[in-house]
């Protein structure tokens, strides 16, 4: 006698049932100016060179498990002090998920200020633990009384912090971060995604504070389709992190590309500086428009709020007109009215620029 077979509806656990899957919108010929993707192209020449390094690879070997010469590598550029560790991961996202599945435990808690990177809510209620947001205060800084209210209350295990803020680009006060990474009995998350284009950073305080890891990837400086991220800081935090890493989880490829663009850090570097001078240029225009709000970034995106209802209409005449942001798509809250874009080459900043003036007319 077969037993009936049951429906997805009734094993999938109900609270992954409720969730939507992460959307990313078809950008088809469009300006694409919403995933805070580095718009520069390498030279040809580097291109032909970064192939012929990829020749030796052998795609019927396994990678190295441990990624050994690219670790090395990651530790010289990301400044890693000598005394830390490294576990790279598939993307930071994928840190994210090896952090939430290694705290998991039924009455663990995971705090992050919120607006902020959505990852920490949707990873870590698909892990079971328990999300709570705490409001930034009304410009986008930390609320350091009800950040230790929440923290001395659910005694986090985790806390996120994106430092520069995604997607407000807010560069959060580095004292009121120490006095979080003092009050926090589990381990504070500093998600540097955005090191590239702050000089802010806290890599070289680790080790000062023993719940302190600090998370970096390469996407934002140039390489986010090899997707590697990772996560330095203390050995005994890092040897039990590294237990739920799958063995192979950086491959050949990611491996050896990572290597190669790292040897050429220097392009990367001259390319965030150029990106970094077109923030304040493109800030300044956009600051110029009638109606419009911006908010300053330490980021390679603006946040900005346009006149009040008028969000959609702006993100979709901007479309029209051939160029794709990111609609925060708020209709309350701390968000509403509001827009992101990705601070493109001058050329495609300023398309941006006069569809947002035409959007506004
Ligand atoms: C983009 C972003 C990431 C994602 O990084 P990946 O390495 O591409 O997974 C992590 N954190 C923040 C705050 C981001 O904005």
């Amino acid at each position: 006698m077969g037993t009936k077979p049951k429906t997805p509806s009734q094993l999938i656990r109900p609270e992954i049932q409720a969730l939507s899957a992460y959307h990313v919108p078809d950008s088809g010929n469009l300006i694409k100016l919403d995933a805070m993707e580095n718009p520069y192209r390498w030279p040809d020449e580097l291109i032909d060179q970064w192939l012929e390094s990829l020749r030796s690879i052998e795609l019927n070997r396994y990678p190295d498990p441990a990624a050994r010469a690219l670790t090395k590598q990651l530790k010289t550029v990301m400044q890693v002090p000598d005394t830390m560790q490294l576990v790279l991961g598939n993307g930071s996202d994928e840190l994210i998920q090896m952090l939430a599945v290694a705290l998991a435990q039924p009455d663990a808690w995971v705090l992050a200020p919120e607006p902020t990177f959505v990852m920490y809510r949707l990873i870590a209620e698909v892990a079971g633990m328990n999300y709570l947001g705490v409001p930034l205060d009304e410009n986008f800084g930390l609320d350091v009384p009800a950040m230790l209210d929440a923290i001395t209350k659910y005694q986090p295990a985790l806390v996120f912090l994106a430092y520069p803020n995604n997607p407000t680009g807010t560069l959060f006060d580095r004292e009121a971060i120490e006095e979080i990474l003092r009050a926090a009995s589990g381990l504070v998350i500093l998600d540097e995604a955005y090191a590239p284009f702050t000089d802010a950073s806290f890599m070289s305080r680790l080790g000062e504070f023993n719940n302190l890891l600090v998370m970096r990837t390469v996407s934002k400086m140039g390489l986010a389709g090899l997707r590697l991220g990772l996560l330095a800081g203390p050995a005994c935090w890092l040897e039990e992190l590294d237990k739920v890493r799958l063995p192979y989880n950086i491959n050949v490829l990611t491996q050896a590309s990572a290597l190669f663009a790292l040897e050429h850090k220097a392009m990367l570097d001259d390319q965030a500086a150029q990106i970094r001078k077109d923030r304040a240029l493109l800030a300044g225009s956009m600051s110029a428009l009638p109606g419009i709000q911006v908010y300053s970034s330490a980021a390679n995106f603006i946040l900005f709020r346009v006149p009040e209802g008028k969000c959609l209409d702006v993100f979709d005449s901007l479309r029209e007109q051939g160029v794709l942001i990111k609609n925060l798509a708020a209709p309350q809250g701390p968000l509403v009215d509001c827009l992101r874009v990705t601070v493109g080459t001058p050329q495609q900043n300023q398309a941006f620029m006069a569809a947002l003036q035409r959007a506004l007319n």
